[in-house]
């Protein structure tokens, strides 16, 4: 009688034992000592075909020999055949299958599925809105975690792209490159995203105190606060679908204060925005100070979208927050809309190479710095280029100053 088997590192063995010693009819499973390769024997039975579930630990010299050889065509290790000493199989044994439980997935769209999620970003989240003794909370709903977590993939997959190449918003480059870019560096400490009612409060003075259905990032707190009925289309209509383009915003306040740990104000994104011109392609002032003039402006022209700054509510899609009041308020909204311009266009258009001037001259099917004017229409000194390519420009000098960022 012979028997197969086949070790899960070896080619199938055939085992000569003497006839009526063992049968093996089930599984086995094999490790190898030092001095002698073993087989277990999950289940066996003896000749006269009693069936027995005992295991047990049977040595290679139990079988006198022990040889290479090729499992028999159709045979595959877990489901080996009694083989008489012909070669053909002695007994096919039959299975009756163990029931599968139906079965029930664990929904991936579950909020905590969703926190999990993003604590791989260097996110801490809570279902709450806030942490355990801090009040005025607000819990998450399904829909505004998953326009969250949107905004944050967006984000990944604009800077994997950047520095990797890869577009991945979800693979492990993206998410570390991401948490090491936004979390608190010294120590290490999650970046909190709180959901608040409009009574919440920092505490301390904070900036973010007193805001009200809107975003307010407060890097003191390392937190983005999301107050109230944060989510408005143009028109100051709730609008869930817009959440992400809010809470992209407020990354890049987020990532403006990560550009400046560490270096010179002047090299951040705001010390860069603020001193810097960007020209159009006839040199006309796309975002800075007109020549003679001490006032900085953000300018309307090569954003992704129009807004109209003279009637309320003073933001879109793509220009969350068009303060044109004091230069240190407007500067910093409008690093935050340059970088939320950037993260759309990076992720929905190619890399900016090349000339600006001579090349993507339209107005643009991608989202974000458009080559459009304050009225929406085509602007042929490609106003939406100039800002692409100047904040690649940034970029690019930001994160060579941040080598940590990976
Ligand atoms: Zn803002």
């Amino acid at each position: 009688m012979y028997v197969y088997a086949q070790p899960s590192s070896q080619s199938a063995v055939l085992l000569s034992v003497s006839s009526g010693q063992f049968r093996l009819i089930g599984r086995y499973e094999t490790f190898t000592s030092p001095v002698a390769i073993w087989y277990r024997v999950d289940t066996h039975r003896d000749t006269a075909g009693q069936t027995s579930s005992v295991s047990g630990w049977v040595a290679d010299t139990v079988f006198n020999s022990l040889e290479p050889c090729i499992a028999p065509t159709g045979v595959t290790a877990g489901d080996l055949p009694i083989l008489d000493s012909n070669g053909n199989p002695l007994v096919t044994p039959t299975f009756t299958p163990t029931r599968t439980p139906t079965y029930t997935p664990t929904p991936v769209n579950s909020i905590q599925a969703i926190i999990d999620d993003l604590a791989t970003y260097g996110l801490t989240v809570f279902a709450a809105g806030v942490d355990s003794g801090q009040s005025n909370g607000q819990a998450w709903t399904l829909v505004e975690l998953q326009q969250l977590q949107l905004g944050v993939q967006n984000i990944a997959s604009a800077f994997n792209r950047f520095k990797y190449s890869d577009q991945s918003g979800t693979n492990s480059s993206a998410r570390s490159l991401f948490a090491s870019i936004m979390r608190n560096t010294s120590p290490v400490s999650n970046l909190k995203i709180l959901r608040v009612s409009n009574s919440f409060s920092f505490g301390g003075g904070d900036n973010c105190n007193g805001t009200t259905d809107a975003g307010c990032t407060s890097n003191a707190n390392n937190a983005i606060a999301l107050y109230g009925t944060f989510y408005f289309n143009v028109s100051n209509q709730v609008d869930i679908t817009k959440a992400q383009y809010t809470i992209v915003h407020e990354f890049g306040h987020r990532f403006d204060n990560q550009s400046r740990v560490g270096v010179p104000a002047a090299d951040s994104l705001f010390g860069r925005t603020d001193t810097g011109f960007i020209f159009d392609c006839q040199s006309g002032v796309v975002l800075g100070r007109i020549f003679g003039s001490s006032d900085w402006l953000r300018g309307i022209r090569g954003w992704g979208d129009t807004v109209n700054t003279a009637v309320p509510p003073y933001h879109s899609d793509f220009q969350q927050n068009a303060a044109v009041d004091v230069d240190s308020v407007e500067i910093g909204e409008a690093v935050a809309d340059m970088f939320l311009n950037w993260v759309y266009r990076r992720i929905t258009d190619s890399a900016p190479t090349g000339d600006r001037c001579t090349t993507s001259v339209q107005v643009g099917t991608w989202q974000g710095f458009r080559n459009i004017n304050g009225s929406g229409t085509f602007d042929a000194t490609l106003p939406g280029n100039a800002r692409y390519w100047w904040m690649e420009e940034q970029l690019a000098a930001i994160f060579a100053q941040h080598n940590t960022w990976q």
